[in-house]
């Protein structure tokens, strides 16, 4: 009996691993059973890919290739030009960890809030709260929380922030009607609207040249004085030079940013010594839930592309 070979070269979730082997040969690119890619090209009929690049090369030469599937949201790593070229399906699993993400959110708006760094590394001094005026937070309830772009994750966090907390949101999305951000719960506004008025701004738009920098110097400084930006979508969208200005001015109150220009962040960057950032290696999507259903669904994809 003929089975499709599959090649991984990261590791995955091993349920997935699983399921896959009941209808194809899987091969691995990592650890002691390592095969090269270039030792089943010829014969290769799909890729799971995690991190790490599909080249058109590569493509090119595995003649019996039909489908690339991305454990993850994101195409960026694949060369979707070549591999449509080559009559190649490229797939992503765009809603697996979607969950995961708009929770990381809200542990780090709660922790801005909070002043959970301040008030851990105040413990370890041994000081009270009495004598630390400055660990005094912000509660969620009744507090005004922004969205920059209004997709997926943007509106699985409004409805915790919403039903949870007892937030007012407002989002801006020029891709959507107002009717359907309201549709979805959330308050539609301007960019400028959203900057003036949020006590807690959080980013969930695509990198595009649109998106990048489009957090400033001149969007920093419309925004409330003490107000707290969240970044958990890509880096680049936030000009983190302006960022650490509007900080050292005690404008904003703080930021947290699971995703960076350069990742991970290199060490003695400014923002490590600051108690009021949080910066953490680009997490948001990863969690035991995520990662099995990530893996799942991506095993799945291949599944159906295989049989035909
Ligand atoms: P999505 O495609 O569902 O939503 C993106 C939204 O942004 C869309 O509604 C779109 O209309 C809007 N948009 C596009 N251009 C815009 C602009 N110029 N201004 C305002 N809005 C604009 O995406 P999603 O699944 O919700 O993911 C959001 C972000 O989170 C992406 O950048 C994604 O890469 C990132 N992400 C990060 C992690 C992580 O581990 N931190 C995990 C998954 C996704």
């Amino acid at each position: 009996e003929h089975k499709p070979l599959v090649w991984i070269p990261y590791p995955i979730h091993e349920l997935a691993i699983k399921k896959l082997s009941h209808e194809c040969e899987v091969v691995f690119g990592y650890g002691d059973a390592l095969v090269p890619f270039d030792a089943v090209a010829s014969r290769v009929e799909g890729i799971l890919i995690r991190t790490g690049k599909v080249t058109a090369k590569q493509i090119v030469s595995a003649p019996r290739l039909k489908i690339i599937a991305r454990h993850g949201v994101g195409v960026d790593s694949v060369d979707v030009d070549a591999a449509t070229a080559a009559g190649v399906v490229v797939t992503n699993t765009p809603n697996s960890n979607l969950v995961s993400v708009a929770e990381h959110t809200i542990a780090l708006l709660l922790a801005l809030r909070r002043k959970l760094i301040a008030s851990d590394r105040a413990n370890q001094r041994g000081l009270g709260a009495e004598s630390r005026p400055e660990l005094v937070g912000r509660e969620l309830q009744g507090s005004t929380l922004g969205l920059i772009g209004f997709g997926r994750i943007a509106t699985a966090l409004a409805r915790i922030a919403i039903d949870g907390f007892g937030m007012k949101v407002s989002a801006y999305d020029p891709i959507l009607s107002d009717e359907e951000i309201r549709q979805k719960g959330a308050t539609p506004v301007s960019l400028q609207e959203l900057l003036a008025t949020s006590d807690a701004i959080s980013l969930h738009v695509p990198l595009l040249p649109q998106t990048r920098h489009l957090i400033g110097a001149n969007e920093f400084a419309t925004m409330k004085q003490g107000a707290v930006i969240i970044n958990t979508a890509r880096g680049g969208i936030i000009d983190e030079e302006a960022l650490l200005r509007s900080l050292n001015d005690s404008h904003l109150g703080g930021a947290a940013l699971d995703v960076t220009e350069i990742e991970p962040l290199p060490a003695g960057h400014p923002f490590y010594s600051r108690t009021n950032v949080i910066i953490t290696p680009h997490i948001g999507g990863q969690t035991e839930e995520s990662l099995l259903r990530v893996a799942l669904d991506a095993a799945e994809c291949i599944c159906q592309a295989l049989r035909g």
